[in-house]
């Protein structure tokens, strides 16, 4: 089996909006509860013995108005957090479970359908004990796509969402992949990518109107009374918080929107991918100072994207070794020119009457040295 989410904006009616606002604070309220109780009980047992939020309905009456199953996953969250605590796998390791916040912790539930208790219709979807909310259903479920559970959240702009969770039968692809259909990318700092033809992919257009737009508002939160440390925040401060993080939220979508688009065009029209495996750590150094158009581009991200869209497809993507002087290689005759190191020298310019630009060589390069590794692979 297979899962996938999906994640809807919804569109709540004021009494949805405020049942979803007692459901978070519930899931917060059980949350601290059941964790204030294992650390008591630690104190006398030395242990943490396991807590149910069934415990506090008698007394905390309200708990009985929200979703129960979006409590009973707040109990399996705190498990997991504590199990992740004490693992001794250093990727789930974690630190210990701390009390959550009004102000600071995320806002969201997850509820789980039970025989059609969470479903999908054309305008809405139906969550338990909030009845259908009004959503915006861009992306339709396969026919025999099956809703496992839903996680509702209110970002930090206000807006609510809703992340579906579908599970479906794994689809057998025979896709056989057409090895000569094949494609260089070489990274680009100031876009995101040059390839083999010469082609550039870029970075959205928008990109630098928004960052306009994101530096004049945070100018004027700069101005307002709680910009300074221990100024108490007036609610004009907030308002223009707000402001700033809806423009911060748009940024990450329109990028995260182009990267998807770069990658599935790519991945729809070569069977085989060569790039470069990149250190981002070292990728941020170089270029010319621009770290910035570096650090936000997302070239990392947009390469694991490319990597499950071809491998969904039954197509490759090569990882070239990071040391392979892809940029100091002529490609026509194979001198090496170690002046290209030099990132300035934005042309390559060889004996045998190559003149080419210089991203577009590597590209063609990392093409050749990814297609000899799959041809020794294979
Ligand atoms: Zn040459």
């Amino acid at each position: 089996m297979a899962n996938k989410a999906i994640k809807y904006r919804l569109y709540p009616t004021t009494e949805q909006s405020i049942m979803f606002a007692k459901t978070f604070g519930c899931c917060r309220k059980v949350y601290n509860l059941m964790l204030s109780d294992k650390l008591e009980a630690y104190k006398s047992t030395g242990k943490f013995p396991m807590v149910t939020p069934a415990k506090y309905k008698t007394e905390y009456p309200f708990l009985k108005e929200v979703d129960s199953l979006a409590l009973a996953n707040v109990q399996l969250n705190l498990q997991a957090a504590f199990r992740n605590c004490f693992s001794r796998d250093r990727k789930k390791k974690n630190g210990f479970p701390k009390f959550k916040s009004a102000k600071h912790s995320r806002r969201s539930y997850t509820t789980n359908n039970q025989h059609g208790t969470v479903s999908l219709s054309d305008k809405s979807i139906r969550l338990p004990k909030i009845g259908a909310v009004k959503a915006v259903i861009h992306r339709r479920p396969g026919d025999e796509w099956h809703i496992k559970s839903a996680t509702v959240s209110q970002e930090s702009d206000g807006k609510y969402y809703a992340s579906v969770l579908f599970e479906f039968a794994d689809p057998v692809n025979t896709y056989v992949a057409d090895m000569t259909n094949a494609i260089g990318l070489d990274y680009a700092s100031d876009g995101l990518y040059v390839d083999s033809n010469g082609s550039i992919g870029s970075n959205h257009k928008y990109y630098r109107e928004s960052q306009k737009k994101l530096a004049k508002a945070q100018r004027r939160l700069s101005r307002k009374q709680g910009s300074l440390k221990n100024e108490t925040k007036s609610n004009n401060y907030m308002k223009q918080l707000r402001k700033v993080n809806r423009i911060h939220r748009h940024i990450a979508n329109q990028r995260l929107d182009n990267l998807h688009k770069k990658s599935t065009e790519i991945a729809n029209q070569y069977d085989v991918v060569c790039v470069e495996s990149l250190n981002m750590k070292s990728m941020s150094n170089k270029g010319f100072g621009n770290g910035k158009a570096t650090l936000d581009n997302g070239y990392g991200m947009f390469l694991s994207m490319l990597e499950y869209k071809l491998s969904d497809r039954n197509k490759y993507l090569i990882k070239a070794d990071k040391w392979f002087p892809s940029s100091q290689i002529c490609h026509c005759c194979g001198t090496l020119h170690p002046e290209m190191k030099d990132l300035h020298i934005r042309t390559i310019r060889c004996g045998c009457g190559l003149t080419m630009n210089r991203d577009q060589n590597a590209a063609i390069n990392i093409l050749t040295e990814g297609l000899r590794m799959l041809a020794e692979k294979a």
